[in-house]
């Protein structure tokens, strides 16, 4: 576990259209996490083919790529302890009736094929997520606040 850790969070089109951008961002910094990388993308087919990769034998696939291509998506890097698994509590479970409350599906979603974001499951797939979305091209700054959020 290091402080350094990174997870690829996306906000899936459904989570922008319905105006939960700010809401998850703020999720995230409040919990102490540090934005590394961010941008809007419309990303392509094949892109989402590879995200998805793994995915590509089930049955839900076609159904999957065209919800994610059907409107712009906020990419994120954040950076912190234990990123990629704290990422994805915050996130909830995959359905999002399974999600418990306080969580971001467990608040604002109710089906699996709409479920608002996007977490990177472990450390290896994050540095493959991070460089298949942003080229690697994330910033690397002092985070004031960290002395508030870690112990000395
Ligand atoms: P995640 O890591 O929690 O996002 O879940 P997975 O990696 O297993 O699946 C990726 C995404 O595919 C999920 O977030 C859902 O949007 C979608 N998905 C997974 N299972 C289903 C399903 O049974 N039906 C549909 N329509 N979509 C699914
Ligand atoms: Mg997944």
């Amino acid at each position: 576990m290091s402080t350094t850790e990174q997870t690829y969070i996306m906000i899936k089109p459904d989570g922008v259209q319905r105006g939960l951008v700010g809401e998850i961002i703020a999720r995230f910094e409040k919990r102490g996490f540090k934005l590394a990388a961010l941008k809007m993308e419309t990303p392509s087919k094949e892109l989402l083919e590879k995200h998805y990769g793994d995915l590509a034998d089930k049955p839900f696939f076609p159904k999957l790529v065209k919800y994610m291509l059907s409107g712009p998506v906020i990419c994120m890097v954040w950076e912190g302890l234990d990123a990629v698994k704290t990422g994805r509590v915050m996130l909830g479970a995959t359905n999002p009736l399974a999600s418990n409350p306080g969580t971001i599906r467990g608040d604002y979603a109710l089906q699996v094929g709409m479920n608002v974001c996007h977490g990177s499951d472990s450390v290896e797939n994050a540095k493959k997520e991070i460089e298949l979305w942003f080229n690697n091209d994330v910033k690397q700054y002092k985070l004031d606040a960290a002395q508030w959020i870690y112990e000395a």
